[in-house]
Formats: structure tokens, sequence, C-alpha cells
């Protein structure tokens, strides 16, 4: 009864984000109740393995008694304290030496926001400040990469690559441009790493002289790039792209949004990749979602010229929620839980989960499985040799979806039908197996969809 009458108050008066307004309100809403560990109970009383931690963000896990207990303790003694006027608290000036000193090189400098769109968006507004204060202010440019997410703010959402975000939003600007993704497995010239990365340090400096390389400011990458269809680039790419940039003094940003705190094994992939980026962004595993926060991390050479360039002025960039006492004592103790044991955890959990999911590749509808650690994805064709994706007119977000949903599991489905995995690092050997024996018999239902079987016919 109780759910009956929120789902429709839910249709009535609540706007869910990156969703059919219209396709929602036909399908109604799931009513999630309650999730302790890796699993989440549904309002019916069923359990699901929740193998996509939330929106790739619940990295620890649900249930942790020490984070509710550092989030009431810090609200108690001082729930808020705003950053302007040169106040602060201990928990974000603790926190933010905590992270300078674990991050890679010389990123010395943090500034918190709210989640991961204001993130990026703030590092426009700190790269435009500073080339200004460089003397530069015509290298207003910015370049990222195809099948790109970097947030729905509107300086992300332009720089994202993924047309739902910019149709009927006058995005992307005319100072946002774009080269094409790594992506592997259907990349045009074909699935050797050197010849992608090649491909792409060739597009990327024809991009420079169309724009003319002194107007550039930035470039954008994801470690591994998320939303676009968890797209890993071949080993090298990050390197070589980053080699370019410096080449021509172009700022390299690295999105960590969903590669930071373990996803992909270390605290953070760029370290994997052996960079330093000039300004890196986090938010999600950063307070493993039990409260909003995000986060931009500068290297001392753009603090200080920034810092140089205001002098005595303030430098006008800053929210009231920058910063938050209780979302960073929520952080330093997820923080704990991580180097207590759940990042050992999540590295050997991420080799079960890509070893159980390669196990997929005999499936007659698997063309790809790729990942790195506990990021994964599965991508799905009707034709392994042509490698035909599933027609739109399918609908494959929501049938993949349901049929998950149906087995216990909860999956991200991608539009193009690609099932993506980010479980949250705390899970046990049975559960990630549970994640991949539910996921082949996913495949098996949907082989046996009389719709999918007709086009598989066809
Ligand atoms: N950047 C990347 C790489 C992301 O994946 C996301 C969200 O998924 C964002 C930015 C935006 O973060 P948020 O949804 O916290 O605003």
């Amino acid at each position: 009864m109780l759910s009956n009458s929120l789902a429709e108050l839910d249709r009535r008066h609540l706007v869910h984000p990156v969703s059919s307004f219209r396709g929602h309100e036909a399908r109604g809403v799931r009513l999630l109740q309650s999730a302790r560990g890796a699993v989440v109970t549904d309002a019916e009383g069923r359990e699901l393995i929740d193998g996509f931690a939330g929106l790739w963000c619940v990295n620890a896990g649900y249930g942790h008694e020490s984070v509710v207990e550092a989030a009431a303790a810090q609200m108690r003694q001082l729930p808020y304290a705003t950053g302007y006027f040169d106040l602060g608290a201990e928990a974000p000036i603790r926190l933010a030496a905590e992270l300078a000193e674990r991050a890679p090189g010389d990123l010395d400098h943090v500034y918190f926001c709210l989640g991961g769109s204001d993130a990026v968006d703030s590092t426009i507004r700190f790269i435009r400040y500073y080339w200004h204060s460089r003397g530069k202010p015509r290298r207003d440019q910015f370049i990222s990469v195809g099948q790109g997410y970097h947030g729905s703010a509107s300086g992300g959402a332009g720089l994202t690559a993924l047309p739902v975000f910019h149709e009927g939003f006058g995005l992307p600007y005319d100072w946002q441009h774009k080269i094409s993704s790594h992506y592997i497995y259907r990349n045009p010239v074909g699935q050797d790493p050197q010849a992608i990365i090649d491909a792409s340090l060739a597009e990327l400096r024809a991009k420079l002289a169309e724009i003319g390389e002194d107007r550039v400011a930035a470039f954008y990458v994801e470690p591994i790039q998320g939303s676009g269809g968890v797209l890993v680039p071949p080993q090298g790419w990050i390197k070589a792209m980053r080699d370019l940039c410096a080449e021509h003094e172009i700022l390299f940003v690295a999105d960590e949004v969903i590669t930071g705190f373990g996803r992909t094994g270390p605290l953070f992939a760029c370290e994997d990749e052996g960079i330093v980026p000039d300004l890196m962004t986090v938010a999600k595993g950063l307070t493993s979602g039990y409260v909003p926060m995000g986060a931009v991390f500068m290297r001392n050479h753009v603090y200080e010229t920034i810092a140089e360039g205001a002098g005595a002025k303030a430098v006008g960039h800053g929210f009231t929620y920058s910063a938050h006492p209780v979302s960073s004592a929520v952080a330093l103790e997820v923080l704990a839980l991580y180097e207590g044991g759940l990042f050992e955890n999540g590295r050997r959990m991420g080799a079960r989960l890509m070893e159980g999911l390669a196990g997929l590749r005999d499936h007659p509808l698997v063309g790809d499985v790729r990942g790195r650690g506990m990021l994964a994805a599965v991508e799905l064709v009707t034709d392994k040799h042509n490698k035909t994706p599933l027609p739109a007119a399918l609908d494959p977000a929501n049938r993949l979806f349901d049929r998950a949903w149906e087995q216990g599991l909860i999956v991200r489905s991608f539009a193009q039908g690609i099932l993506g995995y980010a479980p949250p690092l705390c899970c046990t050997a049975d559960e990630i197996d549970a994640i991949v024996e539910r996921s082949r018999k996913v495949l098996d239902l949907t082989l046996e969809d009389p719709e999918i079987r007709e086009v598989l016919r066809g």
C-alpha cells in the first residue's frame, strides 16, 4: 500500500535524473528500502546484488556504522562551517592533507565541491583563470574525447560527447572540441594498440592545428571512459596523450570521478598509467555515496599561477557547501575503511570479476568483455562477425535492466546494449560469482526473447 502511494507521488512530483520523463511515468519507480554490504532490499523485501554500487559510487558498500557515526559526530559538533572569510573546520583540512599526501606527484592543492559535475565545471573556471593569470586569455579552447562523460553541469555537459546531453540544451559551446574515442572494440583502425594510439595522436595534432595550438587551454580524459560504455584505452594511450599535451603546454585533466578510490585497483587510475595530470577531478567513491562531495586536485604550478595572478584579489569561485565538514568527516572515515582492507579486497574481487565475465565470451550474444578491476562491461551484439549492436528500437537498456532485476541483480545497461559493472569493493567471492552467474542467465533469457530471436533469424 505504502509503496503504491509512494509510486504515485513519485510519478506526480519527483523529476528523475537522466530519464525519459514519459517513459518513467509509464514504468513507475522501483522502490529501494534498505541496503547492507553489496545487497539492496526493495520495498517488497526482495534482495538484489548491487552490481553497480548505486551509480558507481558506493565503493565501500552499504551499512558501515562507523561512517554513520562519523557523520553524526560531525553534525553534533559542527554541522557547517564556511571556508569564506578565512574560516575553516578540522575535517576538510585533514581530508585535503590526507588526499594530497596520497595523490600522484605534486597534486597538492584540493578544492572540495559537491559532486563530479561541479568538480568538472570548477576545473573549467580554474583553467580559464590560470591562462588569464599567465597573460594568455586567448587560450580558451577545450578538447575532450568522443564517448566521454564529464557531468551534466553546463560546462562539463558540453565536454561530454554523448548526444543526449547536448540535444535541446544548446551544447556543446563553440569553445568545446572533441577527438574520437579509443574504443578498441569498434575502432575504425582496428584493435592494434599502437595503431589506435597513433591515430589518436594524429587526430589530436590535427585538432590543435585546426584550432590553433596557442588557443588550446586543456585536454580532458577519463582514465577509463565510464558512461560511454566502460571503454578501456590501449596501454600507453593516456601517457601518449599526456606527453603531446605537455609538448604544447596544454593542461591535462584526468576526470577520475568513476575511476578514483579503488575502482580499478589503485587509489587513482592515473597511477597505473604512470602520469601526473595537471588537474584531477574526483567524487563518487570519495564519500562512497553516503553524502555528496567532489574535489578538484591541482598541481603546484596551477595553484601558484592562479595565486600569483589574483594577488590580493579574491579568486571568485566557490560554493556555500565547498569543503563541507560533514562530507569531509565521512570521506575521512571511508578512506580509513578503504585502507583498512577494502582496497585490498577490491583488487582480489576485481580479478575474480574480470575472470568470471571473460567466461561469458562464448555466449552467442557477447561481442566484447572489457574492464579493469571492479569496473567492467559486456557488450552484446546480434552478429559477432559484423559486431551488429542490438537494435535501438528494441530498447536494449530497459530490456536488459529488467532481465537482470528479475534475476536479483542490478547492473547498468547502456542504450547500445552494454551491461556495465561496478560492484562495491566489499563484495564477497560468492557475490562476485553470483553476479557472473546471473549475468549469464540474463544473456540466456535475452537470447530466448522472441523479439531478439526475430532479429537473430533476420
Ligand atoms: N565525470 C565523470 C567521469 C563521471 O562519470 C560523472 C558521473 O558519472 C561525472 C563527472 C559527474 O558526476 P556527478 O554525477 O557526481 O555530478
